[in-house]
Order: structure tokens, then C-alpha cells, then sequence
């Protein structure tokens, strides 16, 4: 197995260290700047440095669960950016097409997903299907070799930048909800796609209304079975969840040796720590980040994610948006200005609770596959989607 030392030196070749005053950028806010993560990405995919656990053929070194840990845990060291807007390429829709792509879609598409040519969004969620998310109505009729895509999407994060995105559609309305849907690539260029880009509230432009009006994309990128994309579906939210617990790409700003993250080290460098109150909030909250980025590990350990992901998600949006909420205190009233350290990160915190399935969401699913609780009444789980009653207004 692959030692630290090893790692380190394989790395200083192609990598800056960390400065130790860097500081953490999260989920692209703010920034939409793509070649920092597109240089870095470029630099280490020959040695599979960025998906150490995918096929060397195709940007990755073949790495097992714990060398994967050695190598991330090493990567802190060094000067890694956000790598927000190839994320859903590296760590859902990769995973995705290992686990369900067929020998040739994994060799046309893994490799410029690894090495950053080419970015990928996720296109689940529509007006009347977010965290029901099988009741979505998004429509893919087979025409010969092809098939013909209507519908809307919403909330597509990345839809912008992307070549690809990975679109969830129903092909059979006529069967109970989850066994109509079907999982495809398209090319986000395609005559017929229109991405309309929406405006977050810490400002960002990052998601998109997609509109789909007589689309095609040939059946070669369908992922999966005609009535299997749930499954599919199932698998990159799983490996969503786990890398929302992790702080990949743009790091916590330690350094080799270093325990203590980035943010602490900013709020004791302005004296805030002095105040045993403030001590013992950090301290909370470092905690939980610690908890969200083992529970992650254990849930990329297992390749294929389990509920531990979603225990990861709900620690790490509780760290993040606690940390958020206490640089803003610790600037008093100065901390109410918009353009004030801090702000964009604030701003971003709520959508934490959000993206990739609620606070609620997760709860559900811990409570039910984890302590086997009753599950929810799920009226329509039987009856063909085409006659059950969807969404509150129809
Ligand atoms: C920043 C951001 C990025 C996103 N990126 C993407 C993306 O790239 N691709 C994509 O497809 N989607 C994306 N989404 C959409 C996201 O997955 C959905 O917003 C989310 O699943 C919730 O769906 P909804 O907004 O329709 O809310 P609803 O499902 O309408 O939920 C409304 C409220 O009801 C609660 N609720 C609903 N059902 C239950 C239940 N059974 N039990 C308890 N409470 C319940 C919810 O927790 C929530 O509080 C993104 C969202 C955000 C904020």
C-alpha cells in the first residue's frame, strides 16, 4: 500500500504546498473562475491523483478505500482549489458510470471527466418533483435509435459550464412511479436544450432552469436499463450526500501537521476565542466537521454509499452553517454589510440544508435504514404514475 511519504513526494512534483493562511472556499460561492480547478485537475490525472479509486485507464489509480484516505488526507498539504464546478463529474457522475455505464461509455466519458475537459451537471429535480423525487414528468419517447426529450428541469447547479448532464426521465407512465424512469446522458449543446441560468441569493448564477423541447439523444447514452434509472438515480445521490461531508477541493486550510482548521485559526488570530462562549461554539462545531468527514470516509469506503452519507450531509450543513453564523457575530454590527468577510459563505448556508435532499430528507432515511422506524405512508408507490395525483395544485 501506498505510504504518506510516498504520496507527499509524488505530489511536491506536481503541486504548490498549502499556504497556511489559505482560505477555504465552499462550493463555488463566489467564484466562477474555472481554470484553477481545470489546471489542477489537468496536473494530476496521469497519476490518478484527483480519483485515486477509478481505473488507471481512465484517470484514476485503482486505489483501494484506505489508500484513498491516505492520499486525500495528503492532498491537504497542498494547494488544492475548489474544485466546485467538476464535482458532480468527479464525485457523482463518475461513480455513477462505473457502477451502471456500459465498457464504452465509461471510455469516451470518465478519462475528460477526470482530467477536467469536460463538466457535468445532474438534472433530477423539476417544478413538482424535488424531494419526491420519482413523481418527476420530464418525458423520453423512443424514436428508432433515439429518443425525443420534453419537459423542464430546475435547479440544475453547473448547467451553465456543462458538456453533459445526466438527466433523469420518465419512458413508461403507465407503471407505479419509480419503474418508469429512465436514466441518459445528454449533450447540453443539443438543438432543443436551453439552459436559463437562475440567481442565488449569495448571488451566484450557478443553477439553471433547462428546458427540453423535442431533444434527442441517441439510446448509446442511456445509463442502464429502460426502467432502471432510479437506480442509477439512487447511486449518485448516495455518493452526492458522502462528498457533501468532505471538505474536497478548497480544503480546510491545514497544513502538514497542522490540527487546527483554517476558520479557527482566523477567529483566535482576531482575538475572538479569548471569550470561553465563542471557545466552546468552535469547538462544537469542529467537532461535528470532524464527525461529518469520518462518517464520509466510511461511506466512500463501501464504493457504493449508504445511508452513512446521508449522517454525514446533516453534520456537515450544521458545522457549515454554525461556522458561518459565528464569523458573522464575531464582527458585531460591521458583520451586516454585504460585502463583508464572510457574507457569501453566510449567504450560502441555507441552500446546504437544500441541495442534494433535505435536512428532512436525510432524517427520513436515516430514521427508517438506520433505526428501522416505520417508514412514511406511500399511497402511490402501487398505482401508475399516469393516474396518481401529483403535486398539490392539479
Ligand atoms: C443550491 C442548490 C443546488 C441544487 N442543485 C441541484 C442539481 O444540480 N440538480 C438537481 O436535480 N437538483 C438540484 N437542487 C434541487 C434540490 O435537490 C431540491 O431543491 C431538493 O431536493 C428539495 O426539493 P424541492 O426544492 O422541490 O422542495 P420540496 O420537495 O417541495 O420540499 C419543501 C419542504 O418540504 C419538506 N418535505 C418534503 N417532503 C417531505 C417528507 N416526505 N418528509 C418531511 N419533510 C418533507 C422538505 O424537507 C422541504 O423543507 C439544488 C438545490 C439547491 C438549493
Amino acid at each position: 500500500m501506498i505510504t504518506e511519504d510516498e504520496v507527499r513526494n509524488a505530489l511536491a512534483q506536481i503541486l504548490q504546498p498549502r499556504r497556511a493562511d489559505e482560505r477555504m472556499t465552499t462550493m463555488g460561492a463566489g467564484s466562477d473562475d474555472l481554470e484553477p480547478a481545470r489546471r489542477y485537475l489537468a496536473s494530476t490525472v496521469e497519476g490518478g491523483w484527483a480519483v485515486p479509486s477509478w481505473p488507471r485507464p481512465f484517470g484514476g489509480r485503482d486505489a483501494e478505500p484506505a489508500e484513498v484516505q491516505t492520499i486525500n488526507r495528503v492532498l491537504r498539504e497542498f494547494a488544492v482549489p475548489d474544485l466546485y464546478a467538476y464535482m458532480i463529474g468527479l464525485g457523482m457522475c463518475g461513480p455513477a458510470l462505473l457502477a451502471h455505464g456500459t465498457e464504452e461509455q465509461q471510455r469516451i466519458w470518465l478519462r475528460p471527466i477526470a482530467s477536467g475537459a469536460e463538466i457535468w451537471c445532474q438534472m433530477f429535480s423539476e417544478p413538482e418533483a424535488g424531494s419526491d423525487l420519482a413523481n418527476l414528468a420530464l418525458r423520453a419517447e423512443r424514436d428508432g435509435d433515439e429518443w425525443i426529450l420534453d419537459g423542464q428541469k430546475v435547479w440544475t447547479s453547473r448547467a451553465v459550464w456543462a458538456k453533459w448532464g445526466l438527466l433523469l426521465a420518465r419512458t413508461d407512465p403507465e407503471v407505479p412511479k419509480h419503474a418508469g424512469l429512465t436514466m441518459f446522458a445528454i449533450d447540453m449543446f443539443a438543438p432543443g436544450v436551453e439552459v436559463r441560468p437562475l440567481v442565488q441569493m449569495n448571488g451566484d448564477g450557478h443553477f439553471s432552469e433547462v428546458f427540453l423541447t423535442g431533444a434527442r439523444t441517441p439510446d448509446a447514452w442511456r445509463i442502464g436499463d429502460v426502467g432502471a434509472g432510479w437506480k442509477v438515480a439512487m447511486t449518485v445521490l448516495a455518493h452526492e450526500r458522502a462528498s457533501a461531508g468532505t471538505n474536497r477541493g478548497g480544503g480546510d486550510g491545514g497544513g502538514k501537521g497542522a490540527r487546527t482548521p483554517g476558520w479557527i485559526r482566523d477567529l483566535a488570530g482576531r482575538g475572538v476565542l479569548t471569550e470561553a462562549a465563542a471557545r466552546q461554539r468552535a469547538m462544537k462545531l469542529h467537532a461535528r466537521d470532524a464527525a461529518a468527514g469520518w462518517q464520509a470516509e466510511r461511506a466512500s469506503a463501501a464504493r457504493q454509499p449508504g445511508p452513512a452519507g446521508s449522517g454525514a450531509k446533516i453534520h456537515k450543513t450544521v458545522s457549515f452553517q454554525g461556522r458561518t453564523q459565528l464569523v458573522k457575530d464575531s464582527y458585531g454590527a460591521e458583520g451586516m454589510l454585504a460585502d463583508h468577510d464572510g457574507h457569501v459563505e453566510f449567504m450560502t448556508g441555507p441552500s446546504m440544508s437544500i441541495r442534494g435532499g433535505t435536512d428532512e430528507i436525510q432524517r427520513n432515511i436515516l430514521g427508517e435504514r438506520v433505526l428501522g422506524l416505520p417508514s412514511e405512508p406511500r399511497v402511490d408507490r402501487d398505482v401508475p404514475w399516469s393516474t396518481a395525483r401529483k403535486g398539490e395544485f392539479r
